[in-house]
This record gives structure tokens, C-alpha cells and sequence, in this order.
């Protein structure tokens, strides 16, 4: 027994905190699997590695679980965490991509068996992921109450608190050289999907897109809600280009810059039955002539939605069932 307990000892496997903050479950990512966005495993060390050094107490402790995946599939079990991340992309204002992270929180498994899903917050460069992290578990620190589960805590609170709370790390005025660069990789990151398998599920990239573009019109109406309307322009038009982008992808198209993304789709769809296809340049760039109002905001919101549903209805020839726009 003792020799076995050396041998783990030595891997580095004999460390305290099986099952607590600090014990984070991670699928592959980028790693090995073909679906991942950007990377899950070495963000979970660098995050195992905040809570060790700065955070000791939270080594026993096994009330709150931080989940992680590469992409929106949740093999890392993200939407059933307190703390969940899952892997997603970032441009810039020049379009670089920068490998981001999707902050979800306030999911959890009740004693009864019961589960809570978490709620969606927020987008932020991943190299942000260890602040957002300080940020998260202060905040519980100072402000969750004496024996409170972190999903009790996170409905007490509300999520606009958690959304003013991180919304600082989404300003990419102050990006460095090093936020172009994932997790365990030197090299400026270059989104690198393709159709994969993983957990027992097979997902295509093209659904992958369309839940993107769901996660972008999740954003753009909570950003109304925060009064935040040039915000929430932007992220229904990058919803509308995102879900051409997936339907460009079924003919194998490919189009490197958004506006190429717009010029293709309209040559692609343009006679289609898809509503948008008719001028979906016009319709999509409707941006460039609208002043970010509340309104205007709204209508272009609805409408994207509308465009998402009537996408997805054509290329699986039924509504889709999931979502949740
Ligand atoms: S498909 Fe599953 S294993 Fe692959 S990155 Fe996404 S969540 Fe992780």
C-alpha cells in the first residue's frame, strides 16, 4: 500500500482536494478533440493553480464545482457548475480572433438529485479566465453569507450583479500580444474546428456555428436589458453573419473575412427560401444606416432571430428543437 501511495505520490496525484474547487473537470479541448474552439485542459491547471497558491482554504472545500469545455457541447459538464467555462472566439476592431471563454454560473446538483442549469453571463479573452476567477470567488468571499451554496448565492444576487462584475475584462482596448495566444500555445490562435466526435455524441461544425450564433443573440438581449444597444447591435449582426457563415459551410464555402462571408452568402442563398437571403446584405448591414437605439436595437434583434430559425428549419428541414432564442 505505501509503495502504491509513493508511486502516486511521485505522478503528483497524492495532492489534497479530490472533488473540491480546486479538483477542476475539464473535457479535451483543443487538445485532442476536433470540435473544441479554443482550449479547456491548460486553462484548467493555470485556474487549479490560482486557487492552490492564493485560495488554500478552498482545497477542502467541496460545496462549490468549476466545470470547463472547448465549445459549447458541455462535454466538461460547464452548464452544471457554480463556475462554468466553456471555449468560444473574440475579434477584435481589426477582426483578429482572440480565444475567448463563455462564463456561465449558478448551476449545481441539489442532494436530492435535482439538477440547475447555469445561466449564461458573459464573454472574456481567455487569458482573463485566472482574474475572472479572483474576481468570482471575492466577490463570494465578501459578499455570500455564512453557509450559502453558490447557486443559493448567485439567485440571491442576480446575474446583472455577476455581469457588472466581469464586465471589465471584456474591454479589449488593453488586449496584449499574449490574449492572441491560447492557453499551452505560442502561436497566434487560428479557430481550427472540424467535424469531430466526443462523449458519446457526434456534432457537426455547422451546429456548433448555430449554437454560436444562439449564444450571440443571448448576448445581444441581455445587453438591451443592461440599456446597452450599440452592444447588443453588434452581437445580433455577428449572429446574422456567424449562422451564414454555417450554411456557407454546408457547401463547403469558407470565406475568410466577414464581408466575403456576406458577398457569398448572397450568391449562395440569394434564390432560397430563406426570408433574408433576399438582400441579406442589406438586411444584415442595416448596422452601417441605424443609429444604435433602443428600438432599432430590438427590430434588428427579432429579426436576426427570425433569420437563425429560418436557417436552421432549412438546413435540417424541421425547427430546431433546442433553442432557446
Ligand atoms: S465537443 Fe466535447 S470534448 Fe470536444 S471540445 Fe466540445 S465539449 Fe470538449
Amino acid at each position: 500500500m505505501r509503495s502504491l501511495f509513493v508511486a502516486l505520490n511521485k505522478l503528483g496525484l497524492a495532492e489534497p482536494g479530490f472533488d473540491s474547487v480546486a479538483d477542476i473537470t475539464a473535457c479535451p479541448g483543443t487538445e485532442s478533440c476536433n470540435l473544441a474552439i479554443s482550449d479547456s485542459s491548460n486553462i484548467s491547471l493555470q485556474l487549479e493553480k490560482v486557487i492552490r497558491e492564493e485560495y488554500p482554504d478552498l482545497i477542502y472545500n467541496k460545496n462549490l464545482k468549476i466545470k470547463i469545455s472547448g465549445c459549447p457541447n458541455s462535454c466538461g459538464q460547464h452548464g452544471l457548475a457554480g463556475i462554468g467555462l466553456h471555449g468560444s472566439t473574440i475579434k477584435d476592431k481589426q477582426g483578429k480572433v482572440l480565444p475567448a471563454l463563455v462564463v456561465l454560473l449558478g448551476g449545481g446538483r441539489l442532494k436530492d438529485g435535482a439538477g440547475i442549469i447555469a445561466d449564461k453571463i458573459i464573454k472574456i479573452p481567455s487569458k482573463r479566465g485566472p482574474n475572472a476567477l479572483r474576481l468570482l470567488l471575492n466577490d463570494f468571499e465578501s459578499n455570500g453569507q455564512e453557509g450559502e451554496y453558490y447557486h443559493d448565492y448567485f439567485l440571491r444576487v442576480g446575474r446583472t450583479h455577476f455581469y457588472n462584475l466581469l464586465k471589465p475584462l471584456t474591454d479589449l482596448s488593453s488586449v496584449t500580444p499574449a490574449d492572441y495566444c491560447d492557453w499551452g500555445d505560442e502561436h497566434d490562435f487560428a479557430l481550427q474546428t472540424a467535424t469531430g466526435e466526443c462523449a458519446g455524441v457526434i456534432i457537426d461544425l455547422v451546429t456548433t456555428l448555430f449554437y454560436e450564433s444562439e449564444e450571440k443573440l443571448n448576448s445581444a438581449t441581455q445587453a438591451i436589458q443592461m440599456q446597452q444597444y450599440a452592444d447588443s447591435v453588434y452581437h445580433s449582426y455577428s449572429a446574422a453573419v456567424n449562422t451564414a457563415k454555417a450554411l456557407l459551410l454546408v457547401k463547403d464555402i469558407r470565406p475568410s473575412s466577414q464581408i466575403q462571408v456576406i458577398q457569398d452568402f448572397e450568391k449562395e442563398y440569394g434564390d432560397s427560401s430563406l426570408q433574408a437571403a433576399k438582400g441579406f446584405k442589406e438586411f444584415v448591414l442595416q448596422i452601417n444606416k441605424q443609429e444604435p437605439t433602443a428600438e432599432f436595437a430590438l427590430t434588428y434583434l427579432e429579426e436576426v432571430k427570425e433569420f437563425l430559425k429560418a436557417s436552421i428549419t432549412y438546413h435540417l428541414g424541421e425547427p430546431a428543437k433546442s433553442l432557446s432564442v
